[in-house]
């Protein structure tokens, strides 16, 4: 058996931005990817079930997202992702289909 190096490393001087909690999003959901639809061009994540944490409500049928639920985030890419929403798969998938483009009553 090889003995094994472990030294200790501080981490102080790593600039980090204020965003640790964006910085594990990214980690857990990978890459993003782009999508353009009748509505204009969105960045697109897909969550996988755990990393689903929280109960969400879906744009596309107002229903909510149950926490470990894989789904999908989209949000403006020129936004700053403040606009970041959280679908079901499947209501993203039918949303141009369907044309939802405003909340309809
Ligand atoms: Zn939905």
């Amino acid at each position: 058996m090889s003995p094994r190096r472990n030294s200790p490393r501080r981490r102080n001087g790593q600039s980090r931005p204020p965003g640790g909690d964006d910085e594990v999003f990214q980690r857990i959901t990978g890459a993003e990817r782009r999508e353009t639809g009748p509505d204009g061009e969105w960045a697109v994540r897909r969550i996988s079930g755990s990393a689903a944490t929280k109960t969400y409500r879906c744009p596309g049928c107002y229903q909510e997202i149950p926490p470990a639920v894989p789904h999908v985030v989209a949000w403006r890419p020129f936004g700053g992702g403040d606009d970041r929403r959280h679908w079901h798969s499947s209501c993203w998938e039918h949303r141009t289909s369907r044309g939802v483009r405003f909340p309809r009553r």
